[in-house]
C-alpha cells in the first residue's frame, strides 16, 4: 500500500506511539519518529526498522528541531511526546511542563510552516479529580495547580490552550484527543501504571500492589481501539470539532481489575495495600458520545481479551529479560 502521507510522530518510540507508527507504515505512509527515549524504547520499533519509510531521530522536542525534522514537508504531525505514567513524569516535573508547553509550541510552529495537520494527545487528566461523572468534553475539570500531578495535568491544559489559539488565529489545522487510561502490549514493564504493575507482579509471583483501598475507578481502553480513534479524528474533514474523548466507558475499581488479573494468571498472589498517591483521582469514566457521533468510533476490544493479549506480551517480555540476565 502507498500513501502520500508524510507523518511526524513525536513520542513514536513509546507505548502508544509505536502502535501508531506501525499502523501508519502499514497504510504506506512515510514516518519520522522524534523521541528523546526518556520512556520510549527502540525495541518497540525493532520489528519495523526494516520497513521502507521509517526514520528515527533521537532528540528532545523542547530543543530546536533537528534538520531531519525541520526540513521535512510533513502532511501530518502527531504529538505524543510526554511521559504518561505519574512516577515517570514526576521525576523531572520542570521537563514535563516544558515538554507539554515548549514542545507543543515547537510542533505547532512546524505545522504552521509546513501546512501539516496537527494532532495532540491530550488526556483525561485535564478533568483532574472530576466532580462530574462520566466526563464530557464540556466539563472544565477540577485540577490542582500546585500538586505533584500538576506538571502533567496543567502542562496538558496549557498545551490545549496554545493549540486552540493557533486554531482561532488560523495558524494551524488542529485536532485534539483526550485519552483515558490505555493499556496493551509494548507498555514498559517498569512503567509504573496499574495495568503493567499488577500483570507483571502476577506473572512474577510478587504481591499485587493496590494504592489506597482499591475503590477508586478507572476505565481501561485497549491500545488498538485508541489508535483507531486517533486515526479517525486525524482524517476527520469537518469543521474543527474541539477536544474529543477517546476511552473505554467500561468503568471498574482498581480492586476489580486486580481480581480480573489474578483470575487470568490463575495465581494466588497476595495483595499489598500501599498509600494512595497525593491527588489521585477518585473516579474516571469517559463520555464518548462525541466520538461516536462524529467519528462513528467506539471501542471493540473487551477487557478480558485486552488483558489476555497484554499478559501474553508481558510473559514474553519478562522471560526475554530473564534470558538476557542469565547471559
Ligand atoms: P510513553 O511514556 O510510553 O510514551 C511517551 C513517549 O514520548 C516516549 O517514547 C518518550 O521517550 C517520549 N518523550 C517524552 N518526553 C519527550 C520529549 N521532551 N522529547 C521527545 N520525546 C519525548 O507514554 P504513552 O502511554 O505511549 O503516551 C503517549 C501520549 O499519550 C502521551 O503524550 C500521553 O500524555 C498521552 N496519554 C496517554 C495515556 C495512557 O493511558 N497511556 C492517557 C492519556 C494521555
Ligand atoms: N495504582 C495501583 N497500583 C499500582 C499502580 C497504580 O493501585 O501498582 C492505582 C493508582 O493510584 C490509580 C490507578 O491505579 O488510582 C490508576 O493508576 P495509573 O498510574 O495506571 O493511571 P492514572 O492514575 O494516571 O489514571
Amino acid at each position: 500500500m502507498t500513501s502520500d502521507k508524510t507523518a511526524l510522530v513525536a513520542g513514536g518510540a513509546g507505548f502508544i506511539g509505536s502502535h501508531l507508527v506501525e499502523r501508519l507504515l502499514g497504510e504506506g505512509a512515510k514516518v519520522v519518529v522524534l523521541d528523546n527515549l526518556q520512556t520510549g524504547r527502540l525495541v518497540n520499533l525493532a520489528h519495523l526498522r526494516t520497513k521502507a519509510g521509517l526514520k528515527i531521530v533521537t532528540a528532545d522536542v523542547i530543543d530546536d528541531l533537528p534538520p531531519e525534522v525541520s526540513n521535512t514537508r510533513f502532511t501530518h504531525i502527531y504529538n505524543l511526546a510526554c511521559a504518561a505514567s505519574p512516577p515517570h513524569y514526576q521525576v523531572d516535573p520542570e521537563h514535563t511542563m516544558l515538554t507539554n508547553v515548549v514542545g507543543t509550541r515547537n510542533l505547532l510552529r512546524l505545522a504552521e510552516r509546513t501546512g501539516a495537520r496537527f494532532l495532540q494527545t491530550s488526556t483525561s487528566e485535564v478533568y483532574g479529580d472530576p466532580e462530574v461523572h462520566p466526563q464530557r468534553e464540556e466539563y472544565r475539570g477540577w485540577v490542582s495547580c500546585t500538586g505533584p500531578r500538576a506538571c502533567y495535568d496543567e502542562g496538558k491544559r496549557a498545551a490545549e490552550a496554545l493549540i486552540f489559539d493557533f486554531d482561532r488565529l488560523g495558524r494551524a489545522d488542529v485536532r485534539v484527543v483526550r485519552i483515558f487510561n490505555t493499556y496493551g502490549p509494548r507498555m514498559d514493564p517498569c512503567d509504573g501504571r496499574v495495568v503493567s504493575n499488577v500483570i507483571c507482579q502476577a506473572i512474577s509471583g510478587n504481591p499485587l500492589t493496590i494504592y489506597g483501598d482499591g475503590s477508586q475507578t478507572r476505565s481501561f481502553c485497549y491500545v488498538d481501539d485508541l489508535v483507531d480513534g486517533i486515526e479517525r479524528l486525524m482524517a476527520f474533514e469537518g469543521p474543527q470539532p474541539g477536544p474529543v474523548n477517546l476511552g473505554n466507558p467500561n468503568e471498574l475499581t482498581v480492586s476489580d481489575l486486580v481480581e480480573r488479573v489474578l483470575a487470568l494468571a490463575g495465581s494466588g498472589n497476595e495483595v499489598a495495600y500501599l498509600p494512595l498517591p497525593t491527588d489521585d483521582p477518585r473516579r474516571r469514566k469517559p463520555d464518548i458520545s462525541l466520538a461516536a457521533s462524529l467519528l462513528g468510533w467506539e471501542p471493540r476490544v473487551d477487557l478480558q481479551a485486552g488483558l489476555e493479549a497484554t499478559m501474553s506480551y508481558f510473559q514474553q517480555e519478562l522471560s526475554d529479560e530473564a534470558t538476557r540476565a542469565a547471559h
